[in-house]
């Protein structure tokens, strides 16, 4: 027994815990768990936990598969909303009966990217800012969906649902040692951002699927739904997930420098040049709803073109400029990703995407100020800024042809992916929309 599994054995015994969920995710970042009795944890550190791993491959079950879970001890925490039923979690790492790393498990393809930048010296942080809608119940009243409320952006309104939510949300993270920096209401009606404070890249994808798993408790306790879905209503503002990265060596992070433009270092801008590069192959993970792409066009700040640049709020990219020279700090934020991905293979390859550009010594286009949707088609054209993919079809397409997706994600996973969203794309092009019976009935 290592000394945190004998913690975690420890606590069970003393704080009488009753339940211990053991939590992993499917290809899609999905929630799965196995509630496990307390007399069968020290065996689950031994040898695992057998289970169906076919629940995992984000397929219709086709076949039995035997794998294992092997809960990872510094993950275990007590689950604050069980009341007397005391229940804690820990995630886990699935492998296969010979104890091989399981190709559809998400949580080791990041560990593999991780494994890598870590060969390579460096550290990987993730800040992420999380939006989302509260609703007043999950299904449509009479004029469509109902937000708790028709505050906007930064609106302070004391004492109203949202603010009792926010609160209770963010206590609950705390007791789950999750660190908020902040919250606030957003821009559209009903529509809650927090921030989580930066974590690195794996203790951040677990905290990310737990805080969906909070944010529906804390929604579920005062009788009101919460989604993520990334685009609910055409005319509100979609829910982005707005990635910051850093990377360090060592205490130093490699991204700044001091005295360059926006502070960036040279490793900061190659970086970026690897974010842009791949960013239309990648597109199919970040945002991997059919619905996604409302978002991705919808405009309201959400990015349709590859660009970066510092204060502008349509670049894919941007630098964020608001940190003192002497923070020795730098971060580059990602803004395509939406409150639906899985962020186990989203941080796996932003940084893979990030690292081809480091080690390629790839050029980083100069940044833009403007917004390029006030350009025309040809205008882009002639300036030769591409375009993230307009559906998810065409972010298939894409990703299907990427060396960079099939290794990051492993040949297997890569396929239940393709598989699974090529089914979401077939179920989507046989359906009869609103729009076409308004024009053409
Ligand atoms: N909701 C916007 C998006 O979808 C982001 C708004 C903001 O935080 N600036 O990306
Ligand atoms: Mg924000
Ligand atoms: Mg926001
Ligand atoms: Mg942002």
């Amino acid at each position: 027994m290592s000394k945190q599994q004998d913690y975690v054995l420890q606590t069970i015994s003393d704080r009488g815990i009753k339940f211990i969920r053991l939590w992993f995710t499917d290809v899609l970042g999905t929630l799965k768990s196995i509630a496990l009795a307390p007399a069968e944890v020290e065996g689950a550190f031994n040898e695992g936990v057998g289970f169906d791993g076919s629940a995992i491959e984000g397929l219709t079950r086709r076949t039995e598969a035997d794998m294992l879970l092997h809960p990872d001890p510094s993950t275990f925490q007590v689950l604050p909303w069980h009341g007397d039923d005391e229940t804690a979690r820990m995630f886990c790492d699935i492998t296969t009966p010979d104890g091989q790393p399981a190709s559809a498990d998400p949580r080791q393809v990041l560990r593999r990217a991780l494994d890598r930048a870590r060969d390579l010296g460096f550290t990987f942080y993730i800040h992420p800012e999380i939006e989302f809608y509260l609703l007043k119940s999950a299904s449509p009243g009479p004029d469509g969906l109902e937000p708790v409320d028709q505050a906007g952006y930064f609106d302070h309104v004391p004492g109203n649902v949202v603010d009792l939510f926010r609160r209770r949300s963010v206590r609950l993270l705390e007791e789950l040692g999750i660190s908020v920096e902040f919250s606030h209401h957003e821009a559209g009606p009903g529509q809650n951002e927090i921030d989580l404070r930066y974590a690195d890249a794996l203790a951040m994808a677990d905290n990310v699927i737990t805080f969906r798993t909070v944010i529906q408790e804390a929604a579920a306790e005062q009788g009101i739904h919460a989604t993520f879905m990334p685009k609910p209503h055409s005319k509100w503002p979609g829910s982005g997930m707005h990635t910051h990265m850093s990377l360090f060596e060592g205490a130093t992070n490699v991204f700044h420098e001091a005295g360059a433009k926006h502070q960036l270092s040279r490793t900061g801008r190659q970086f970026i040049a690897g974010l842009l590069h791949h960013a239309r192959e990648i597109t199919a993970v970040t945002n991997q709803h059919v619905n996604s792409y409302r978002r991705l066009w919808g405009g309201d700040e959400a990015p349709s073109y590859v660009c970066w640049g510092h204060n502008n709020s349509s670049a894919l990219v941007r630098v964020p400029t608001y940190k003192p020279e002497k923070s020795r700090s730098a971060r580059v934020e990602y803004r395509a990703i939406d409150s639906a991905a899985n962020p186990y293979l989203t941080y796996a390859l932003l940084l893979e995407a990030g690292l081809r550009g480091i080690e390629e010594g790839y050029e980083i286009p100069d940044e833009i100020d403007g917004d390029l949707r006030d350009l025309s088609e040809r205008e882009r054209q002639v300036l030769g800024y591409k375009n993230l993919p307009m559906n998810l079809d065409e972010a298939l397409a894409l990703t299907q042809e990427s060396e960079l997706v099939a290794e990051t994600l492993g040949e297997q996973l890569f396929d239940y992916f393709l598989t699974n969203k090529q089914d979401e794309w077939l179920g989507f092009r046989r359906q009869v929309t609103n729009f076409e019976l308004q024009r053409n009935l």
